[in-house]
């Protein structure tokens, strides 16, 4: 069974949770760590064969695009994660439209190949902004992978689908690739990404794939290159934000080396060419 890796490429400083301590207007001051970090990330990935997906964040993409040039020579898949991180339910649907326009350009530009998948900042397509579904078909995008079905404070639809499906609308349709979830007492429990992946030992992690795989299901992973970096400047948002942000960083790396190494990986594109019309359920 292969599983899914996805990247979201963005700095430290463009993080939600950060958003009370560091403005957007104070990003361009704030020391850059996410060269580094991907090319680590890169160099763990090139060390055990694995191929992902990276959302690429457009403010990035713009002031390094040697890193979108690493990212494909070492032969993984281009995607948008927007271009300025802001969460789609603070946007209209303009705004949304050129955002993603414009991170698009720029990944195009850079990459020469079509950018054909997104991940909204902060998984921020909710019940109030599924017409953002409607913006990426328009301009093309096939997949998608910004719905959580969780219940949480700043994103999340509970009901959603939990597997890798195709969405209708209207007469067209896209993919969308859902971050995996443990059910658990009638409820969905993230396990297998961000924060929640570096809180949970990784017993708990690897116990969960297993379990997934055998019942025939890939696992989505998600990971940002910030999460690989306990020497990042340090912050003090509210507890809760400081928490999420901080918790383990120092024990990502370590556990991504074992998870790649226990587990196989691949990009997205390469589920979409295994599907074809149907779905992964
Ligand atoms: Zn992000």
């Amino acid at each position: 069974m292969i599983n899914i890796l996805t990247i979201d490429v963005e700095d430290y400083f463009h993080v939600l949770g950060l958003s009370s301590v560091i403005k957007k207007s104070e990003w361009e001051d704030c020391p850059q760590r996410v060269y580094g970090n991907t090319l680590r990330l890169l160099d763990i990935l090139e060390a055990s064969g694995v191929k992902a997906t990276f959302y690429v964040l457009g403010w990035v993409a713009e002031r390094r695009p040697e890193l979108v040039d690493e990212m494909l020579r070492r032969g993984h898949e281009i995607a948008s994660h927007g271009y300025s991180h802001a969460p789609i339910y603070e946007q209209t649907r303009e705004e949304f439209h050129a955002d993603l326009v414009r991170s698009k350009e720029i990944l195009e530009g850079i990459s020469g190949c079509k950018v054909i998948g997104y991940r909204a900042p902060s998984f921020s397509i909710t019940e109030r902004t599924l017409w953002a579904l409607d913006v990426l078909i328009e301009e093309g995008f096939e997949y998608d992978s910004s719905i959580y079905p969780i219940r949480y404070d700043r994103y999340g639809i509970s009901s959603a689908e939990r597997f890798p499906h195709l969405i209708h609308r209207g007469k067209r349709s896209i993919w969308e690739f859902p971050p995996s979830t443990l059910r658990f007492l009638g409820r969905n429990l993230p396990v297998a990404g961000g924060g929640y992946f570096r809180l949970y030992p990784y017993r708990i992690t690897a116990g969960f794939i297993r379990r997934m795989n055998r019942k025939g299901y890939p696992v989505l992973v998600y990971l940002h290159p910030w999460e690989i970096d306990p020497a990042q400047p340090r912050f003090k948002p509210r507890f809760r934000d400081r928490f999420r942000h901080y918790v383990n960083l120092s024990k990502t790396e370590g556990k991504l080396i074992r998870l790649l190494k226990e587990f196989r990986f691949a990009g997205i594109s390469h589920f979409i060419k295994c599907m074809g019309g149907g779905s992964l359920r």
